[in-house]
């Protein structure tokens, strides 16, 4: 191959390093060559998928062989009526990474920054370098800190941000630290972001926090222009495997995300099954109750072995080994429970665990122990 073809990738792309996703379950099958996997790894639902939304799939009788309507005219519709909102300022996303990467595209380039917190989500720095931008990371609380350690620092973010910074990523909850912001404090840093620096809050696990601690950034979106919500189908609705998420803005920004993203994003099952989705409010109810109290026993559990669990909203922990956490990791393979190690978000010395069924929880616990010789 001539080198200088390889001379001619943007920098930004030689830089990235890919995304890591959680071990599939059969990949380890055909490693291990065992069957009873416990996969804890990519914070999906542990009660599958929707229930309203399977269904949608066992009755299917519409034409795979017609595109989807790529306006997205019948989700976009119930989505605009559940958040009291125009269908115009809704973006579909193949997921709300694919939001993510619209955003970096229409706002970041060469000399541009894109902010965010240490341990924040991956995809961050990965848009921000695919768009050839510069990532910039804050620093996060300290590990002690009292209520929210390794979580965002909205002060370190606000001093951070200068000429360059074009676009900041909030997540609340975080991950991979399950921690969470404040509404009170996410509504100050919007108040001291310039308003032409593009502010995306990230609620990919808006449905797992205490009620009384979401935000109500929809009511932002009437202050903020510059302010992007995005939401996911992937966590609790259960359809991570049909890719669908969406982004709320401003009219003027949802035209720009909309100018760049792909005319057929979102397809037709993932259309049809995620507007199913939406209005299975008990699968919601049933999904958050069950991940709040299994959450709870096993950061009791995991504490109780010497591996305290950082405070978590959302449904998953990341919980400190006191020691590598990379071997503890490959030990847990070999007992067939998959959870993701996380060196490449800077805390090589903490495991993170989704919240499973009390089933897969126990599985987890026991493999945690045998390996451990607890
Ligand atoms: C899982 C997750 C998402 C959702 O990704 P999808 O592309 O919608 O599956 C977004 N943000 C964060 C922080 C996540 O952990």
């Amino acid at each position: 191959m001539s080198r200088t073809l390889l001379e001619h990738i943007n920098p930004g792309v030689e830089a990235l390093s890919p995304y890591e996703p959680g071990k599939p379950v059969e990949e380890l099958e055909r490693e291990l060559g065992i069957t009873d996997i416990v996969k804890l790894a990519s914070n999906e639902n542990p009660l599958g998928a929707s229930p309203s939304a399977r269904r949608v799939l066992t009755e299917w009788r519409g034409d795979l062989g017609r595109y989807p309507d790529g306006n997205g005219h019948a989700l976009k519709t119930r989505l605009a009526a559940i958040h009291d909102i125009e269908p115009g300022r809704i973006t579909l996303g193949n997921g709300s990474n694919d939001v993510l990467d619209l955003v970096a595209r229409v706002f970041l380039g060469p000399g541009r920054a894109a902010l965010f917190a240490r341990h924040a989500f991956a995809v961050y720095p990965i848009v921000t370098l695919a768009a050839d931008a510069d990532p910039r990371e804050a620093p996060a609380l300290a590990p002690d800190h009292p209520e929210m350690p390794y979580g965002h620092d909205l002060a370190a973010m606000a001093e951070a941000l200068d000429d360059a910074v074009r676009v900041v990523f909030l997540a609340t909850p975080n991950n991979p630290t399950g921690t969470w912001l404040e509404p009170a404090a996410i509504e100050a840093f919007l108040e001291r972001v310039p308003d032409d620096v593009v502010v995306v809050l990230d609620e990919a696990y808006r449905e797992y926090l205490d009620p009384a601690r979401r935000p109500d950034s929809r009511a932002w979106l009437e202050r903020h222009d510059n302010l992007i919500v995005t939401r996911t189908f992937s966590k609790i609705y259960g359809l991570a495997g049909l890719r669908v998420g969406y982004a709320l803005s401003s009219p003027a920004l949802a035209d720009r995300l909309n100018r760049v993203r792909q005319p057929f994003n979102v397809n037709l099952l993932g259309q049809a099954c995620a507007l199913a989705a939406l209005d299975d409010d008990d699968f919601v109810a049933e999904s958050a109750a069950t991940n709040a109290e299994q959450r709870d026993l096993l950061a009791r559990e995991l504490a109780a072995r010497g591996l305290p669990a950082l405070p978590s909203q959302a449904n998953f922990l990341t919980f400190a080994c006191g020691r590598e956490g990379a071997p503890l990791y490959r030990a847990l393979l070999r007992e067939g429970v998959i959870v993701r190690p996380l060196a490449g978000y800077g805390l090589p010395e903490h495991l993170r665990v989704t919240v499973g069924t009390e089933a897969e929880n126990r599985r987890f616990l026991a493999a945690l122990d045998a390996v451990t010789g607890a």
